[in-house]
């Protein structure tokens, strides 16, 4: 119980939820003790405030959809993915022959500095299907998407709506990491998005989510900020698409973290619709 509360306060915190109130009692219920809170990572920003209640349970857990924003109007409508996928990687029918296909081809000049490939992981069956921008040097060295300081926070995030890590699909633009974690270049993204597209068609999600412009700007085929693709409903392939901010830009900045928190409840409001 203590673990999940402990978790629980940091989600809260991640997200940039409002003030949390602790009682006394708390230790007592089963829950953290107040040494235990002032351990935690999290205590220096926690603002307790100790009530004289001795009957104190854990509160219920306020549930995503409260204050969730509605869902907005639609976006831009891309029909088609517009790179044309070879024949041999339409042949590929599951992810993990596409996976194998990128473990052992070289498809653009990032590859031959890789140490792993990281092609994506999750549900073959996901609802869900993230996109990031390309691996950083964690997910480098473990060849999976999301392990590093960036994925703690989406799967803090992923764990507030309600969707496990487990029920997802996760990957990104390019499978290989750039030098320094630069943006991948535009002819890295087209030699590599195909086998994005292919994983598309192979799981055929119920949402996409994009992390970060990188990512939006090439499922959309387009050039815009951010802030201009946030806050509609696009429509890739006739999946509806969802924009916002990347992790790693939330642990940069923190002022991002309500503008994503509203970003994905749209997006969970969609797995449910
Ligand atoms: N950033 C990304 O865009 N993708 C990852 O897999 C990790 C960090």
């Amino acid at each position: 119980m203590a673990d999940e509360w402990a978790r629980y306060l940091r989600q809260q915190i991640e997200l940039g939820g409002a003030e949390v109130v602790l009682r006394r009692t708390v230790g007592q219920a089963g829950g953290l003790s107040e040494e235990q809170l002032a351990s935690s990572p999290a205590a220096d920003t926690l603002d307790i405030q100790a009530t004289d209640r001795l009957t104190a349970r854990p509160p219920v857990r306020p549930s995503w959809r409260k204050g969730a924003p509605p869902i907005p109007g639609p976006g831009l409508v891309v029909e088609s993915p517009g790179h044309g996928l070879d024949d041999t990687l339409v042949a590929l029918d599951t992810l993990e022959a596409v996976a194998e296909r990128i473990r052992t081809t070289y498809c653009c000049a990032l590859c031959p500095n890789r140490i792993n490939a990281v092609p994506g992981e999750g549900n073959a069956n996901a609802k869900l299907f993230l996109v990031g921008e390309g691996p950083g040097a964690t997910e480098d060295a473990q060849g999976r998407p999301f392990v590093g300081q960036a994925g703690n926070l989406l799967n803090g995030i992923l764990e507030a709506i309600e969707v496990p890590r487990e029920s997802v699909y996760i990957t990104n633009i390019v499978k290989c990491r750039p030098p320094q974690n630069r943006k991948p270049l535009p002819d890295e993204i087209a030699a590599c998005i195909p086998y994005l597209h292919r994983q598309l068609e192979i799981i055929r999600p119920k949402v996409i989510l994009c992390l970060g412009s990188t990512s939006a700007e090439a499922m959309l085929g387009v050039r815009r900020s951010l802030g201009e693709l946030r806050g509609r409903v696009h429509t890739y392939n006739g999946i509806p698409l969802v924009v916002t901010y990347h992790p790693a830009a939330l642990l940069r900045n923190p002022n991002w973290k309500k503008p994503t928190w509203d970003d994905v409840r749209i997006a969970r409001q969609l797995l449910d619709r």
